[in-house]
């Protein structure tokens, strides 16, 4: 499975510990990530992870493009609510390509560690079906 890690940056500390408690399940799909949420992650964890740009450099639009390839299983973006962005019309773009193509996304660490969890227990088998069929995206 695709999975896209990105955090805000009063987040990125959530999620490098995020991604060390779940390193033995992200160790088993790809993950691609925001270019400094990525290093972070590498940095910290050793995973391999597929870098873009940043978030306020085209990094969050990046990710949209796959998802409207049908290329991402999960997204994970850790969002600070407390803080102007300046790139907040490409994070509201991202979140709106979940919900056009239906996929799980969380906001929050609580949910991320719902859909983690849920990933590792095999509940994400039906995006493998969603994803070979050209039509069912439509
Ligand atoms: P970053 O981007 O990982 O490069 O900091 C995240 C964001 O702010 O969208």
């Amino acid at each position: 499975m695709n999975i896209a890690l990105i955090a805000h940056d009063k987040k990125k500390e959530t999620m490098i510990h995020f991604a060390i408690a779940y390193k033995h399940i992200l160790e088993n799909h790809t993950i691609i990530a925001t270019g400094t949420t990525g290093r972070m992650i590498q940095e910290a964890t050793g995973l391999a992870v597929i870098r873009v740009q940043s978030g306020p450099l085209g990094g969050d639009q990046q990710i949209g493009a796959e998802i409207a390839k049908n290329n991402m299983d999960l997204v994970i973006f850790l969002r600070d609510p407390l803080t102007a962005q300046p790139h907040e019309p490409d994070i509201l773009a991202l979140l709106r390509l979940c919900d056009v193509y239906k996929i799980p996304v969380a906001t929050n660490i609580a949910t991320a560690e719902i859909l983690i969890r849920a990933m590792e227990k095999g509940e994400f088998h039906w995006r493998e079906i969603v994803r070979s069929c050209n039509s069912c995206n439509k």
